[in-house]
């Protein structure tokens, strides 16, 4: 039976059973598609870098025998939605059946559904054969739980799947998380040993986006692009932190520094979701090498790093696809205010989010931190709407995909979802950023002082948003200590962190 198989942009599974061996009556579809161009501006590296890993993965089908159709963007007969060119290509070769595998968006999954409902030939629909978990497992593990946190599912999968544990049911270490010892400052050392990186050219396909004037934001070298865009790469980058970087990952995993972008970060989320890396070939590998150098590596790394893959995204995606769709439009503190223009430039004296920002904007890339505790805190502090502030994270990281970046924002950033993701927003004070970073030592601004022209404008956010909201929180116990304190606070310092909250609200980009 003639068969028309298609691949989305973020589903190149080198392992997927598809591909065990060439089948002359399949063929394959692969596209760069304005659809997917254009439904949010995104970082012109995140355009380039799918570009060029779905090309690679082309060529990879290719040399294994399989037959392939690729439209690059500007392929004369691309019709530049998917709908569109799958009619077109259905009808061209007289195919049979049509299969596709479970896309991980909401947007492309219905768009798949409706399409298959419209069809009078045969279709099918495969598991990605990437996750731990299926869509709906986690739905099932919390079914009757009144909580949903994140940390016994990750214990639930620890168990299944048999990873750093003793005898089956004991954590190893005896304990099953080492979150508290995950907090350091980097202050220079140890130092972190430079990757050379790739340093591929992507002219001609950023000369091709150009020309078809596709709409993005940020930074590109051409000459010099440093993301993974292969398999080969993909595991380039794993050996890599594995050798080098894993030993002190979990001990910095929390750190900000003006000087290093990534630390101790692996760099690992591109290829991941992607799927040119597997989720259970990262954690297998990072186990591996804390077994052969136990001597060397803590434990409290190599949880720490685990607990990201097998808890976190997991988690998150388990979330999705539980909530969805009602998720994406969740605004439970009710915040309606506009994103400031200095997210798209970074031009503000605020130094940890000037950096944050520029940072994000030069490399599509900013760290965990970065993204929770500097842009994240901020656009909750100053009330964003939440669409707003999915569109910006949607746009400007290279491995922002909606399944996994909307928990993220909306849940685990934005407290939009009322708690849900986090038992508490994720907020701070200037004081939590100078802990953990050097952004304070060179910012116009003064940490220190609490209100006036001069504090950091943070300070009085902190308590003017928790003031504000303060009946949404009322019967969270996890944040009984700070409305205590502002219970406690004199009405003329609360009158003053009020006044300097709203001149910032109101002019964000003056600051
Ligand atoms: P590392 O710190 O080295 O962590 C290893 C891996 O763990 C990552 O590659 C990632 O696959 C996984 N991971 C870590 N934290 C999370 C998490 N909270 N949720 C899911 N997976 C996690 N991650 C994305 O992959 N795509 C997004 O669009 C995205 N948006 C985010 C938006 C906000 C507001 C926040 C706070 C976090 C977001 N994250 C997102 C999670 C996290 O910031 C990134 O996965 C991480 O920074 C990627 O860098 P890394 O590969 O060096 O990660």
């Amino acid at each position: 039976m003639k068969t028309l198989r298609l691949i989305l942009g973020d589903q190149l599974n080198h392992k997927h059973s598809w591909y065990s061996k060439p089948e002359k009556d399949t063929l394959y579809f692969m596209a760069e598609m304005r659809q997917e161009t254009d439904y949010v501006h995104h970082h012109i590296q995140k355009v380039v870098g799918f570009f060029a890993a779905m090309r690679n993965f082309y060529e990879h089908l290719k040399d294994n025998g399989h037959q392939v159709i690729y439209y690059e963007i500007d392929s004369e007969a691309n019709k530049q939605d998917l709908v569109e060119n799958l009619k077109d290509l259905i009808q061209k070769h007289d195919i049979e059946k049509f299969e596709y595998q479970l896309p991980d968006e909401y947007r492309l999954d219905e768009q798949l559904r409706n399409f298959c409902d419209s069809l009078n030939i045969e279709n099918e629909v495969f598991d990605t054969e990437h996750f731990y978990t299926t869509r709906i497992e986690m739905a099932d593990f919390y079914k009757g739980k009144k909580e949903m946190t994140m940390e016994y599912f990750y214990r639930d999968m620890r168990k299944k799947h048999e990873l750093l544990m003793e005898n089956k049911t004991n954590p190893e270490g005896g304990k099953w998380n080492f979150d508290k010892s995950n907090r350091n400052k980097w202050n220079g050392k140890p130092e972190i040993p430079h990757e050379k990186g790739f340093r591929k050219d992507v002219s001609s396909i950023l000369t091709q986006i150009e020309k078809q004037k596709i709409k993005t934001i940020g930074n590109i070298n051409a000459s010099n692009f440093n993301w993974p865009t292969s398999r080969a790469d993909s595991l380039k980058v794993l050996n890599y932190f594995c050798d080098n970087l894993l030993i002190h990952f979990g001990d910095y995993q929390d750190a900000l520094h003006t000087e290093q972008a990534f630390l101790f970060h692996s760099r690992l989320s591109f290829s991941l979701n992607t799927k040119m890396l597997s989720p259970k070939e990262v954690v297998n590998k990072v186990i591996e090498t804390y077994y052969d150098r136990k001597s060397e590596i803590d434990i409290s790394q190599v949880e720490g790093f685990v607990r990201q893959i097998l808890g976190w995204r997991e988690y998150m995606r388990g979330m999705y696809w539980m909530k969805m769709p009602e998720y994406q439009n969740l605004n439970k503190l009710d915040n309606q205010n506009k994103l400031p223009d200095f997210y798209w430039t970074g031009k503000t004296k605020m130094n940890c989010l000037s950096h944050s920002i520029t940072q994000s904007l030069d490399n599509a890339y900013a760290h965990h931190i970065q993204r929770l505790m500097i842009t994240g805190n901020f656009a909750l502090l100053t009330q964003i709407n939440p669409d707003e502030v999915d569109a910006w994270y949607l746009g400007i990281y290279i491995d922002a995909i909606e399944w996994v970046e909307m928990p993220n924002t909306r849940g685990m950033s934005q407290y939009a979802d009322g708690g849900i993701v986090a038992t508490k927003p994720y907020i701070s004070s200037g004081s939590y950023i100078n802990k953990m970073s050097n952004y304070c030592k060179v910012c116009t601004y003064n940490v220190n002082e609490k209100t006036g022209e001069n504090a950091c404008p943070f300070n009085s956010l902190y308590w003017n948003f928790l003031n504000e909201k303060r009946t949404h929180f009322k019967n969270n116990q996890r944040m009984n200590m700070m409305m205590s304190l502002l219970e406690k606070m004199n009405s003329e310092t609360l009158e003053a962190h009020i006044t300097r909250a709203h001149e910032i609200i109101e002019n964000p980009d003056n600051f």
